[in-house]
């Protein structure tokens, strides 16, 4: 069977895809992914997302959406897509049970934030360590925070979190920023930003009480141990693009990131991307989902205009 359209990821971006080409009638096939549900479900309490005067819980509306693309018909499988062929025509999508073809692709593999890898932050994912500023700052009025990165990324967030923190803590492995240097002023400017340079975070407390109550630091050229109070943890050095799959088949930035124009098109015809996996500036779950709007919406533009003899499964698929 060949069908009208792939979506792969099942992020804000890829389900708002589902949604928008299942109610188009399209019969879209949504393979999940490792990470299904995307970033959000790493999140707790989402405030940003419109609509919610209370805020909701991020799986909760991982699992709504999911459901609402489902009602229109989307079709949804579990599973990690293993290989892409876009040089084929209609493409081949390849998982570990099989293989898949459609006349147009949606690519919303999203990133993932690098995080540090200590088993502590993994387990406090959500409960005071955060990677999003934009998304969780406002949790942390009054509160001491810090920021692990020496990046633009970094700066940003620390500013940002002044807003709302009583004190931040830029935590940084190396004794210069990476940032740029307008971005680095900015932070040294700030009265309420402190470093820690030359420093590794080693340990992040409490993992019985279940939310961050201090982080233990060592530096790394006097081999200086410590303890730091704080009540929240963002973690900032950088976002990976999940684009292994269409490297050389697809155009992408200097980092990975898919090249996007006239909306959600790549440089391959029938091929769409939306969501992280294409931004790296904006990163919320609510552009992310607007953008999945314009790849579904670009798909059925696409199909509708395929030649006869290609266009015509959109009745089987
Ligand atoms: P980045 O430039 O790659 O910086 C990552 C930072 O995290 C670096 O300081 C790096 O340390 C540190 N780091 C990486 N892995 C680490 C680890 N395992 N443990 C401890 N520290 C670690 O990433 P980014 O800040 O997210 O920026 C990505 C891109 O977006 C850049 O091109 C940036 O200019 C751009 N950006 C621009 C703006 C803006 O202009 N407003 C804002 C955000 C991002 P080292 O320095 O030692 O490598």
């Amino acid at each position: 069977m060949i069908r009208n359209v792939i979506i792969i990821g099942s992020g804000p971006a890829g389900l708002t895809a589902a949604l928008y080409s299942a109610r188009a009638n399209l019969k879209p096939l949504l393979i999940e992914g490792l990470e299904a549900g995307g970033q959000l479900m790493l999140t707790t309490l989402v405030e940003n997302w419109p609509g919610f005067r209370d805020g909701i819980m991020g799986p909760d509306l991982m699992a709504d959406m999911r459901a609402q693309s489902e009602r229109f018909g989307a079709e949804i499988i579990r599973g990690n897509v293993t290989s892409v062929d876009l040089l084929s025509y209609p493409f081949v999508v390849k998982t570990a049970d099989g293989e898949h073809r459609c006349r147009a692709l949606v690519i919303a593999t999203g990133a993932s934030a690098r995080l540090l890898g200590l088993p502590s932050e993994r387990a406090l994912l959500g409960h005071g360590v955060s990677t999003c500023a934009t998304c969780d700052g406002y949790f942390f009025r009054g509160k001491p925070i810090a920021v692990v990165g020496g990046g633009d990324s970094a700066m940003e967030e620390a500013v940002f979190l002044t807003r709302f923190a009583s004190h931040v803590t830029i935590v940084h492995r190396r004794a210069t920023l990476r940032a740029s240097k307008i971005m680095q002023d900015k932070a040294f400017a700030n009265p309420k930003i402190s470093f820690e340079w030359n420093t590794e975070v080693e340990h992040i407390n409490d993992l019985g009480k279940g939310e961050v109550t201090s982080m233990a630091l060592r530096n790394s050229v006097t081999g200086e141990r410590k303890e730091i109070a704080v009540d929240g943890v963002f973690v900032a050095i950088g976002h990976t693009p999940n684009t292994a799959l269409f490297r050389g088949q697809v155009d992408t930035d200097p980092n990975g990131y898919i090249l996007t124009h006239s909306g959600s098109r790549t440089n391959v015809p029938g091929v769409f991307a939306c969501g992280d996996v294409q931004d790296h500036h904006y990163r919320q779950a609510i552009t992310a989902a607007g953008s999945g709007c314009m790849a579904a919406i670009d798909a059925e533009k696409y199909l509708e205009g395929l030649p006869q003899h290609l266009g015509e499964a959109q009745a089987t698929a």
